[in-house]
C-alpha cells in the first residue's frame, strides 16, 4: 500500500491507477464502519484508494479538533489488511495552502439539524470533499448513512457542480446492542456507554410505529424523544423527520423519510438515524 502525502503524490500515483477507482474518505480512528466501506469499494473497483485527514475547516472553535481520536499506525495496518492500493494522509497544508480562501457552500441543505448546531461544519465538509475528489478523480466515492445529511450535502455538491463521481451510500454498521460505530464513542465512560444504545431503541421505536402506519411527524417525533428521556445520562439535541435528499421537516412521514436524532451522553455527542419508507 503506498502512503501519499502531497497533492502531487496522489496526482501522479492516480495517473498511473488503470481501472475504475474507488475512493473512502474518513478522519481515521477506524472502526468497523469505516471498514465496510472500504470492502464495498474494493468489491467494485479496480483500485481503492482512502484519504486520512481530521479536516480543522470542519471543526468548530469549541469542538473536539485537539482531542479528536488519532490511531494512524493501526490504521494504516488495517487499510493494508483490506487490501487499499494507497491512501492519503495530508497534513492541514497540504490541503489549504497558504493564502486558502475557496470555500463550498450546500446552502439549504446545510442549514438545519447538524449545520444549525455545527456552524461552518458542512462548508468544511464539502470543500474537503470537492478536493478530494479534484485531486483523486474516483469514479465512485464511499459514504457512510451513519452522516445522513453529510450524504445529502455531498450528492447535492455532485449535482450542482456536475462531478463525475457515483456517490455510494452504505449502511450503518452497529454494535451488537445497536450503537452505531463512531470514532466519537471512545470518548464514552463506561457508564456512558452503558446509556448509549438508547439512541438505537429510540429510533427502533419509531421505525416500528412507522410501520404500524404511524404518519405524524410530530407523534414520531414525540415517541422518540419520550424514548430517550428515560435514560438519564443523556439529553436530546434534536429529533427530526425530514426529507432525506433536502432535510426539510415533514408535517407527515410520506414517501421515503428520514428519522435522525443528535444527543449528548455526558460531553459527547452522538447522531444517528434510520430511513423509514424507503430503501
Ligand atoms: P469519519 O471518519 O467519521 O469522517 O467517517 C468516514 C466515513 O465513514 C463517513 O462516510 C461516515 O459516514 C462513515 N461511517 C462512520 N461511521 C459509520 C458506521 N457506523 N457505519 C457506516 N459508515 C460509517
Amino acid at each position: 500500500m503506498k502512503i501519499l502525502r502531497t497533492v502531487d503524490d496522489v496526482r501522479s500515483f492516480r495517473e498511473g491507477a488503470r481501472g475504475s477507482v474507488g475512493l473512502v474518505p474518513t478522519m481515521g480512528a477506524l472502526h468497523a464502519g469505516h471498514l465496510s466501506l472500504v470492502a464495498r469499494a474494493r468489491g467494485e473497483n479496480d483500485r481503492t484508494f482512502a484519504s486520512i485527514f481530521v479536516n480543522p475547516a470542519q471543526f468548530g472553535p469549541n469542538e473536539d479538533l485537539a482531542a479528536y481520536p488519532r490511531t494512524p499506525e493501526s490504521d494504516l495496518r488495517l487499510l493494508e489488511s483490506l487490501g487499499v492500493d494507497a491512501v492519503w494522509t495530508p497534513s492541514p497544508a497540504d490541503v489549504y495552502p497558504p493564502g486558502f480562501q475557496t470555500f463550498v457552500n450546500v446552502d439549504e441543505v446545510s442549514a438545519p439539524l447538524e449545520g444549525a448546531r455545527r456552524p461552518g461544519h458542512f462548508r468544511g465538509v464539502a470543500t474537503v470533499v470537492a478536493k478530494l475528489f479534484n485531486v483523486f478523480r474516483p469514479d465512485r466515492a464511499y459514504f457512510g448513512q451513519k452522516d445522513a445529511q453529510q450524504v445529502a450535502v455531498v450528492r447535492r455538491m455532485v449535482a450542482d457542480l456536475s462531478f463525475p463521481v457515483d456517490v455510494v451510500v452504505c449502511p450503518i454498521v452497529r454494535e451488537a446492542d445497536g450503537l452505531a460505530l463512531s470514532s466519537r464513542n471512545a470518548y464514552l465512560s463506561s457508564d456512558e456507554r452503558r446509556s448509549a444504545p438508547v439512541i438505537f431503541r429510540a429510533l427502533e421505536a419509531g421505525r416500528l410505529a412507522f410501520e404500524k402506519g404511524q404518519r405524524d411527524a410530530n407523534s414520531l417525533r414525540r415517541l422518540v424523544s419520550e424514548v430517550l428521556a428515560t435514560e438519564p445520562l443523556l439529553e436530546e439535541d434534536y429529533v427530526s423527520i425530514a426529507d432525506p435528499d433536502t432535510l426539510a421537516e415533514r408535517t407527515f412521514a410520506e414517501g421515503p423519510t428520514l428519522l435522525s436524532l443528535a444527543a449528548r451522553v455526558g460531553r459527547t455527542r452522538l447522531i444517528d438515524n434510520v430511513l423509514l419508507g424507503g430503501t
